[in-house]
């Protein structure tokens, strides 16, 4: 029996699980190595840290296939032969790395000391749990600066998230009996516009929705340093200070941290380069990469087309890990693998409940209509991972 070890329990992870023939499992042993015995909906996080969802979370066991052994620990670092966790060493013939994201503080001073980052269900919730304290140590102190809200990076998770805060927010200030008309949330962006993979018509509407919701957008201001409340940007030449209450950091992700600390592999930003195959390419211990894989947010794929490289989402971790566990249910049964293509079909950044923008083929769509093909996306991986169930949850 050969032993395949899988990392992560993310949209590449368990997609690849799921489309594995059943007849791999004669051959191998496919053990699930995770650090929660749960798999969170990262496209949701924003939503957690709004505190407006609280269905992104489902056991583990309960969505991979019977004979998956599932192992609860952390991964630590990665080796040529064995993967080195926090609880125990596990060997492996074959490896698939889908370890998604980490936030990426691009080396700004204080960002990890006085700003909170969104990187899995765990930390958005104790997110959630500080704005709520936020708003109760207003009640305290009705100093206005503790409504203050500053998000860092006009991005597409720093849009989603100010869109669940604003939702979010409300709802906190009913409960509390606080006037949400003296919340702020401010939003920092280095680039001069936000949401820099729309075409502009949508990023209007999109500003003029944040705008009506009494956003402020802090565009053209390059992040100097996070001190305790506060965000000191440079705007045209000079400084700037945004005061607030939290400081939320969403100006941008890299690979998971375990792939930059595993000097087995050559990577940048905490992602490896990967080949049409998911296989790592441009490493030094090139010869000892045949039988791993890397998929999701911890590899780096270049569209032969752009030849620039794709950006990360759960979209294309998804069809990464479904393309490999085809092709590798191939290569253990001794059939023929393609290589691996891709074509997006669509973004849709959501601003709230009730509000969105999306670019699908090259229709601009935008409003409740956009939110709702959003909810169906959603659906969809409900849908595959518990089946029927999935779209009544
Ligand atoms: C707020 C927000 C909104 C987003 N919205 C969208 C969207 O609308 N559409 C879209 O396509 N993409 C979106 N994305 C991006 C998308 O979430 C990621 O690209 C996607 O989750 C990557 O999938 P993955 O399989 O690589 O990893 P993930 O789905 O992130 O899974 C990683 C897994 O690894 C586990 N893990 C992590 N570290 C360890 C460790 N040390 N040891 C063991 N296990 C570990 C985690 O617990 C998790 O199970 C969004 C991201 C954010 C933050």
């Amino acid at each position: 029996m050969k032993n395949v070890v899988v990392l992560g329990a993310g949209y590449g992870s368990i997609s690849f699980l799921k489309k594995l023939h059943p007849k791999v499992f004669d051959f191998a042993k496919v053990t699930l190595i995770s650090k929660y015995d749960y798999h969170y909906i990262s496209i949701l996080l924003h939503e957690v840290v709004g505190g407006i969802n609280n269905e992104t979370t489902f056991l583990i066991r309960d969505i991979i296939p019977n004979q998956v052994c599932f192992v609860n620990d952390e991964v630590v670092e990665i080796t040529q032969d064995k993967i080195i966790c926090k609880n125990e060493h596990y060997a492996y013939d074959y490896l698939v790395v889908g370890l998604g994201f980490q936030s990426d503080d691009f080396g700004i001073q204080g960002v990890k000391e006085f700003s909170f980052p969104i990187e899995d269900f765990k930390n958005a919730s104790l997110l959630n749990q500080k704005i709520v304290s936020q708003i109760d140590r207003y009640k305290q102190t009705k100093d206005e600066s503790d409504l203050r809200f500053i998000v860092c990076g006009g991005g597409f998770s720093g849009i989603e998230t100010i869109g669940a805060l604003l939702v979010g927010l409300k709802q906190i200030c009913l409960q509390k009996s606080v006037d949400f008309n003296l919340v702020e949330i401010v939003c920092i962006e280095a680039m001069l516009d936000i949401l820099p993979m729309f075409p502009n018509e949508l990023v209007n509407k999109a500003k003029i929705f944040l705008k009506d919701c009494g956003v402020k957008l802090a565009t053209g201001c390059k992040i100097l340093r996070c001190e305790n409340r506060r965000v000191v940007v440079q705007e045209s030449e000079k400084e700037r200070i945004f005061d607030g209450g939290l400081i939320i950091w969403t100006a941008g992700v890299k690979g998971n941290l375990v792939i930059e600390k595993s000097e087995f592999f050559t990577s940048h930003r905490s992602k490896v380069e990967v080949d049409s195959y998911l296989q790592p390419i441009a490493q030094k211990n090139q010869d000892l990469m045949k039988n791993i894989y890397i998929i999701g947010d911890c590899c780096m794929l270049k569209d032969p087309d752009t030849n620039r490289f794709y950006p990360p989402t759960g979209q294309i971790a998804i069809k990464q890990g479904e393309y490999l566990g085809k092709a590798f249910s191939n290569r253990i049964l001794g059939l023929g693998v393609e290589k691996f293509t891709y074509k997006s079909q669509g973004t849709v950044c959501s601003i709230g409940d009730k509000y969105a923008i999306g670019l699908v083929g090259k229709n601009k769509i935008s409003g409740f209509f956009a939110m709702r093909l959003k909810r169906v996306i959603e659906k969809k991986w409900l849908f595959k991972i518990l089946g029927l169930k999935g779209l009544f949850k």
